[in-house]
């Protein structure tokens, strides 16, 4: 049984002050969640936000890291600083990163490796564009940016590892994939895990569905038997959306 995993991905919303108030107010009303709870936060929250779920079941994440362990990167931040911020899990190879900033397979396996060598849990980010999908290379993209995103970790490093599949062409449009269509993309996502890792690590791996995820469609996507959990967006940045979603089986 795969313990499911919700977690906000805040983008580049909230100053430290509004990021305390959001999680004052959540942290309540998720204590008695049945998944795993993230929230992703801009760095400038850290400080903010690891005060606010001291001692409860929300978790700290943050929404990127470098690969290198320090050196000359200005703007970037490392796994180790992350690690020294109270941050446990991080995304990596979200779609606006590879759209916006140039990141690429390459360069998200770079990062995948550093944060599971710092000892944070790398919520990898893949999907296809709205072209890929209607041209039948759903599969095909899902499967090569998995498994380059992954490479060079160990069947148990990947175990610990999430992966989120989000199509891109329903992150932050409103448009969301049906339940079967999510289903199935990450269905396919853990038979190519399971071809190259083998049976208990695709078995245990958990792999998230975002893309406008929120109360309204939560429960038919959680009730697919391959879907672990969500990265939601625009839903988790108003406590009572959030909680909605987190407390999906209640
Ligand atoms: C995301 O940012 O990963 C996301 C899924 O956004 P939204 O829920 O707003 O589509």
């Amino acid at each position: 049984m795969r313990k499911p995993i919700i977690a906000g991905n805040w983008k580049m919303n909230k100053t430290p002050d509004e990021a305390r108030e959001l999680v004052s107010a959540l942290v309540p009303m998720v204590k008695d969640a049945d998944c795993d709870v993230v929230v992703c936060v801009p760095a400038v929250d850290f400080a903010a936000v690891k005060e606010a779920v001291a001692g409860t079941n929300v978790k700290l994440g943050a929404q990127n890291v470098h690969f290198a362990k320090s050196g000359a990167y200005t703007g970037e931040l490392s796994a180790d600083m992350l690690k020294a911020c109270g941050v446990e899990y991080v995304v990596i190879g979200h779609s606006e990163r590879r759209q916006y900033f140039g990141e690429t397979d390459k360069t998200v396996n770079q990062r995948v490796l550093a944060a599971v060598e710092a000892g944070l849990i790398p919520l990898l980010c893949v999907g296809e564009l709205k072209d890929e999908r209607e041209n039948s290379y759903t599969n095909a993209i899902v499967e090569y940016q998995t498994l380059i995103g992954l490479n060079g970790l160990s069947g148990d490093q990947v175990k610990d590892v999430v992966v989120a599949y989000e199509p891109v062409w329903a992150i932050g449009t409103g448009l969301v994939a049906t339940d079967e269509q999510a289903n199935e993309t990450i269905g396919v996502i853990r038979g190519a895990i399971e071809r190259k890792y083998g049976k208990n690590v695709s078995d245990a791996v958990r792999i998230q569905y975002g893309g406008s995820m929120n109360p309204g469609n939560v429960k038919g996507l959680m009730s697919q038997p391959e879907i672990d959990g969500g990265l939601i967006g625009g839903a988790s940045l108003k406590a009572p959306d959030f909680t909605a979603v987190v407390m999906y089986n209640k």
